[in-house]
């Protein structure tokens, strides 16, 4: 740990003082509020060391990262039966891409796009009595935090002006891949996306695909080994949407990022670091973020190749 912890703060006074050349997302009115100038960064390591810097204890909102987190309980639920839902490919399209639907019949390329996604939503409101409420105590019970919460805020925010998202979700179902009402299937998926986390409860929740055997509080396991390989697989090739290459290539980690600035990077058998820095590139991925990361992984030689 101490030799990460001097190359993070060492990293982190490097990439503060580089121009951003990204833009905080505003197509959701309530992530237009969030001071651009955030940044922070916290790692944990698999023998629960937990070091962060800068604005590592605000929270914000974790948007696509939660994609992670409603993968994981929806394979849970349905193994290996879940990729007849939606694939495992990179989509190399945005986030938010109509395009490759048609063509597809309806079956989302990847869990890590809002198509994917947006169906993982529909699968676990099939297994849900009380979709928001059951997913919030999973996140709480696999993190052992009691006090993670939605932002109701950004989620009536996202409602209100998530067109695409209604346009996917309607698309979808008329291939017969959403099996459940269409707005409760975006209501639940806008809520998912509003998670609220600081990157030291970032870097904690997902210590699950870090660690091997990792059991919960109650001694529960959260997924099989063979699913915590899948889901860092997709991670590392879907988690950045059209610049996934770019992040295996210059990072090196399965990841995940969200249009709120944060990005996971799973190191397995050794750490979780998050950063969260608003500004995106051009992708929808946070400019500040990636180049930490890279940075990082070079200096300590830690990534996965
Ligand atoms: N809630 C966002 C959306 O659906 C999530 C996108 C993202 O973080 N990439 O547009």
């Amino acid at each position: 740990m101490r030799s990460y912890k001097e190359v993070i703060e060492c990293v982190y006074t490097d990439v503060k003082n580089i121009t951003d050349t990204g833009k905080v997302a505003d197509y959701i009115p309530e992530l237009a509020h969030v001071d651009a100038n955030n940044f922070g960064v916290n790692i944990t390591t698999i023998d629960k060391e937990s070091f962060g810097v800068g604005d590592f204890e605000k929270k914000f909102s974790i948007q696509s990262v939660s994609k992670i987190l409603t993968l994981t309980l929806a394979y849970k639920f349905e193994g290996v039966k879940l990729w007849d839902r939606v694939d495992v490919e990179p989509s190399g399209n945005p986030f938010n891409s109509l395009l490759q639907l048609e063509a597809d019949s309806g079956k989302p390329r990847n869990p890590f796009i809002n198509a994917g996604a947006i169906v993982i939503c529909d699968v676990l409101l099939s297994h849900l009595k009380n979709p928001k409420e059951d997913f919030l105590d999973f996140c709480r019970e696999i993190s052992n935090n009691p006090t993670l919460n939605y932002n109701e805020k950004v989620a009536e925010s996202e409602k209100i002006s998530g067109f695409r998202n209604v346009a996917l979700c309607n698309f979808i179902k008329s291939f017969g891949n959403i099996k459940n009402d269409v707005e409760e299937v975006l209501d639940f998926y806008f809520y998912t996306c509003s998670l609220e986390m600081t990157c030291k409860e970032l870097s904690e929740i997902f210590l699950y695909l870090t660690i091997d055997n990792f059991t919960t509080q109650k001694g529960e396991r959260v997924i099989t080994e063979s699913q915590t390989k899948r889901i860092n697989a997709i991670m590392l090739t879907c988690g950045f949407y059209d610049e996934s290459g770019e992040f295996a290539f210059r990072v090196g980690l399965p990841g995940k990022s969200g249009v709120g600035g944060g990005i996971i990077a799973i190191h397995p058998d050794q750490y979780c670091m998050a950063v969260w820095s608003p500004k995106l590139n051009k992708k929808g991925n946070s400019y500040k973020g990636m180049l930490f990361l890279e940075k990082f992984t070079t200096k300590t030689a830690s990534s996965i190749f």
